[in-house]
This record gives structure tokens, C-alpha cells and sequence, in this order.
């Protein structure tokens, strides 16, 4: 007899929608992600749309934990480090730092092209900005789509103009709205990034803003808890000015609630972030992610909640 599980979309005792049920459920076999960096810049930085980037954002791009000095070495890296410990595993192509659609299309063909007859990668995943997905770039993208999963990652961060503008996100919530909807009529799977405890954001604000991805009916969310990390303008701004930063409880409590008002046919693909310990200033707590995730799990258990079970009430 098969186990029943809490949640329909879990193979474990989960009550949210995992990553790792996606995957298997997908591909039938182990897949793993392999980060990339493929020298591209950020329309942020460079004067495009603005410059200095987001103020939390590091210099690389929240590319850290990519290994390799370009594409060819950061493909082998992966897959020997991976193929370790699951000799048969197969991958995905994670196009992880900066934003990988600024560069005209000639320039993705060449790039993405070869990922698609590559038999070693079974789908591509790619981060980028809403600002820099035009109609020529979504539909190559549907394109390689119809043979492999394609999945966008956008960074919304939140849905809130005046957060955004406070953070020079570099672009107004329209844009992602608009882009979305195009990524999401051609098929493309749609992942989107939000932070959870921005400076001066309430518990509240945090909340319209899943409601906002809810309504979105996105494929997957990546939930991010705010770093402050070294050499970035939040790091100068907080040193002349403090602000709150979330405790671990008070960022469980939302997290929580945020899977509530999801729906349940949306991929958690990440609840939290990876505390890097040279450059995080605050908070400490986010270097232990067992701890978070398991104090999650322990919370929707407590109170009996799963994904999704305030999602039909604010629709
Ligand atoms: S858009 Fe991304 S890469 Fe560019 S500055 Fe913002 S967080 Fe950094």
C-alpha cells in the first residue's frame, strides 16, 4: 500500500509543494542544478535602467557559489562535484548570475542553443529581469521550450513601489505584471524571487505581496530572507542608520502564513536563503538553514496548516 502524504505535492512530510517532488516527478531520476555564470552584466549596474544595482546585491550577482573561471570549466566542476554522489544524475543548466537575457538575441541563440541538444541537461533555468525579456527574447525562449522545460526566474522582491524604489530594483511592478502574463501565454514556466524582511516592510506588506504571485498563478516561488552584506549600499545605510531585521521566529511566522495564501500548485523551489558566513552582516541565523526549515516544518505542523489553505479565501 503507497503512504499517503499530508500534502498532495510532497513526497515526504512536507506541507508545501517541494522542489524535490517537482523533480522526480518530472524526470522519474535524480537532476541536479549546476550554476552558471556566463559573463553577463545587470541592466541595474550599467546605466541601462540604473546604476549601482539593488542595494543589497553583492558584486557577483548572486552568482557566489559558482566554481569556474568560464562556462566549459563551470559545467565540468558541476558535474564532477554532483556525479559524486549520483553517478547517474542528470541536469539542469542554472543560468544563475545577473541577468542572463541582457545581450540581443543572436547572442542567447548562441548560448542557450547548445544546452538544448546537450543530452546531459534535461532543462534550462534561467534568471533574469522582467525589463530585459522582450517579445523576440520570449518567443526563441518558448521555442527551446517546446523541447526542453524552460523555467524563467524573475526577482520581484515585492510588490511595493515605494520598497522597490528603495532598493533601486529599476523598474515598476507593471513591467513584471505584463511579462508574465507573456511568459505564462507561451507556456515558459514561471519562477518568482521574493524577500521577506526588506528594510522598513511590515509582516502585512509582505503578505500582498505572495497574494500578488498567487494571483499571478506562477509555476514556483523562491522565498529569500533579506541579507545585509558586506560592501553593498544597505551595508553603509544600515551603519548610519539601523533598522529592524527580522528574527528567525518572526520570519518563520511569515513564511508560514505566505504558504497559506499560495497556491498549492505553485513549486517552493526555496524558503529561505544561503547565509554566506564571510559576507552576511546580519542575519546571523540564516547561516543555519536546517534550522529554519525545520522550524517551518514544526510551525505548519503545531497549528495544522498546508499550502494553499488560505489561498480560495482571498481570491
Ligand atoms: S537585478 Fe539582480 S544582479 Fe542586478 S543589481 Fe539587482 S539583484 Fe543584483
Amino acid at each position: 500500500m503507497t503512504k499517503k502524504h499530508l500534502f498532495e505535492y510532497s513526497n515526504d512530510n512536507k506541507r508545501y509543494y517541494t522542489y524535490s517532488y517537482y523533480l522526480k516527478q518530472t524526470y522519474q531520476q535524480k537532476v541536479f542544478r549546476i550554476p552558471l555564470d556566463a559573463g553577463f552584466t545587470c541592466p541595474n549596474r550599467d546605466g541601462h535602467s540604473a546604476y549601482g544595482g539593488c542595494s543589497f546585491c553583492s558584486i557577483d550577482g548572486s552568482g557566489d557559489s559558482i566554481l569556474g573561471n568560464n562556462l566549459e570549466e563551470q559545467i565540468e566542476n558541476g558535474f564532477h562535484t554532483m556525479r559524486n554522489k549520483w553517478p547517474e544524475g542528470l541536469a539542469l543548466a542554472y543560468f544563475q548570475a545577473f541577468t542572463n537575457t541582457y545581450a540581443p538575441l543572436p547572442v542567447l541563440k548562441q548560448l542557450y542553443d547548445p544546452f538544448i541538444t546537450d543530452n546531459r541537461f534535461v532543462g534550462i533555468v534561467i534568471a533574469t529581469r522582467a525589463d530585459c525579456l522582450d517579445d523576440d527574447t520570449i518567443d526563441y525562449l518558448s521555442q527551446l521550450n517546446q523541447i526542453k522545460p524552460v523555467w524563467i526566474e524573475i526577482g520581484l522582491q515585492s510588490v511595493h513601489e515605494t520598497t522597490t524604489r528603495y532598493i533601486n530594483r529599476g523598474h515598476n511592478t507593471q513591467i513584471v505584471n505584463e511579462v508574465v502574463h507573456k511568459l505564462k501565454e507561451k507556456n515558459l514556466l514561471v519562477c518568482l524571487h521574493i524577500i521577506n524582511g526588506l528594510p522598513y516592510e511590515t509582516k502585512e506588506m509582505m503578505i500582498e505581496t505572495i497574494k500578488y504571485c498567487a494571483q499571478l498563478k506562477i509555476n514556483g516561488i523562491k522565498i529569500h530572507m533579506y541579507h545585509l552584506i558586506k560592501n553593498t549600499l544597505e551595508a553603509y545605510r544600515y551603519s548610519k542608520k539601523p533598522y529592524p531585521i527580522l528574527s528567525r521566529d518572526e520570519y518563520v511566522d511569515i513564511v508560514v502564513d505566505q504558504l497559506g495564501y499560495l497556491h498549492k500548485e505553485c513549486v517552493v523551489m526555496r524558503l529561505t536563503g544561503d547565509g554566506l558566513m564571510d559576507n552576511l552582516i546580519e542575519p546571523q541565523w540564516t547561516t543555519n538553514k536546517t534550522i529554519v526549515l525545520n522550524e517551518i516544518d514544526k510551525k505548519m505542523k503545531r497549528e495544522n496548516r498546508i499550502q494553499g489553505d488560505r489561498y480560495e479565501k482571498h481570491q
